[in-house]
């Protein structure tokens, strides 16, 4: 999606709200707000568009619903506050989009599930079978095993990596803010809105302070973050004030609210595109000349012969970032072989494997088809 007037004909819709939106500033969930994102998402299936929505809000939820007046410090109570709260959250939509005729299903996630190639295809595959079907699925961080959305906000990742596996058209971020602006307007108040940017100018970093703050609970730095990952499958990303009226309906009828973030990269293939979006390496293979020359010049599969050096603890299935003489990464991929096996077999020809530990699953280290390369 190159314009924002194309945003008209997205098929696939990620809609990501935040906590804060939900709760009307930390009370339980604001359902006459959520009834308004329904009633427009409800309208949006009636265009023969598809809807996935992530949803935060189970914590404050669960506040609410444990008469906790002050958000807990520790982690355990935070993800106890988020599995009661979870509960209150799937009522509410699945009453409201029931209002509507339409079905919901409760997702929970990890980035993990969204990265692991098993558990990927697994996701992926449900929630395309959800769509197709024509139910909202609800997507939530699992909160009892992953933390990341606690401790940083970061269910705008989350939307990105969802956009990213089902190729959606276009990731909504609904905010308290009505989009991006050029300076914060809090030290600046003659900032103005940005209604469009490439998502690669280098100036959007400047404007959302990047250089200055690190992860933010859910700031503008997360949501450019979450942006440039979803721009990865060629989505376009929309940073818009979720109180604005009828705002889901307005920006997918082209109105211009909020902030456009159009992709700059061609889609990828859906698995190399799915690669590139990794958030998490689990190990590194360091390659000679040869092998570096192999992959980026004929994109041809890495064999363990080109593998000089293994480190990290990692799984068949799992990524592995592979770098060159001078420890710089030139590709990530999926290693068909733990890192035991992977020390055993480096240095040599692929006839050996057998021989050197008992097995052979495939001939390649990493396959082309789930290797791409960075840089
Ligand atoms: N996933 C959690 C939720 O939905 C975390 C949000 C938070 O830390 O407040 O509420």
């Amino acid at each position: 999606m190159q314009k924002r007037s194309e945003i008209v004909s997205a098929r696939r819709i990620i809609v990501k709200i935040g906590s804060a939106l939900l709760t009307g500033g930390g009370r339980g969930l604001d359902k006459t707000a959520i009834a308004s994102w329904v009633a427009q998402i409800a309208e949006l299936c009636k265009q023969d568009r598809e809807v996935a929505l992530v949803s935060s809000g189970s914590v404050a939820e669960g506040m609410a619903r444990l008469g906790w007046k002050t958000r807990p410090q520790s982690l355990h109570q935070l993800q106890a506050a988020a599995s009661v709260g979870q509960m209150g959250l799937v009522q509410t939509y699945e009453s409201l989009f029931r209002s509507h005729g339409l079905h919901t299903a409760q997702v929970l996630l990890t980035h993990d599930d969204l990265s692991r190639r098993d558990r990927y295809l697994n996701s992926r595959s449900t929630l395309l079978t959800l769509l197709k079907l024509g139910v909202v699925p609800v997507i939530n961080e699992n909160d009892t095993v992953a933390t990341e959305e606690i401790r940083f906000g970061d269910n705008d990742t989350l939307g990105a990596l969802v956009a990213n596996s089902l190729e959606a058209d276009v990731l909504v971020i609904l905010t308290d803010q009505p989009g991006l602006y050029e300076r914060d307007p809090s030290l600046d108040p003659t900032a103005k809105l940005v209604h469009q940017a490439c998502i690669n100018d280098p100036a959007l970093s400047e404007m959302v302070g990047e250089s200055r703050s690190g992860l933010g609970r859910g700031g503008m730095v997360t949501k450019l973050r979450a942006a440039r990952l979803a721009a990865r499958s060629g989505a376009a990303t929309v940073i818009v004030g979720g109180r604005e009226n009828q705002v889901l309906t307005r920006v997918i009828s082209g109105e211009l609210l909020g902030t456009f973030l159009i992709p700059d990269t061609d889609p990828l293939t859906a698995r190399k595109r799915w690669l590139a979006g990794q958030l998490k390496l689990k190990g590194s293979l360091a390659l000679d000349d040869g092998a570096v020359t192999v992959l980026q010049e004929s994109g041809r599969s890495l064999l363990p012969v080109g593998v000089v050096g293994v480190s990290g603890e990692f799984d068949r299935g799992d990524l592995v970032a592979c770098l060159d003489a001078h420890g710089k990464e030139v590709a990530r991929g999926l290693v068909n072989y733990n890192a035991e096996e992977t020390r055993l077999i480096m240095r040599q020809p692929s006839s050996k494997i057998e021989e050197l530990i008992g097995y052979v699953d495939e001939p390649e280290l990493i396959h082309r088809d789930n290797l791409v390369l960075v840089g």
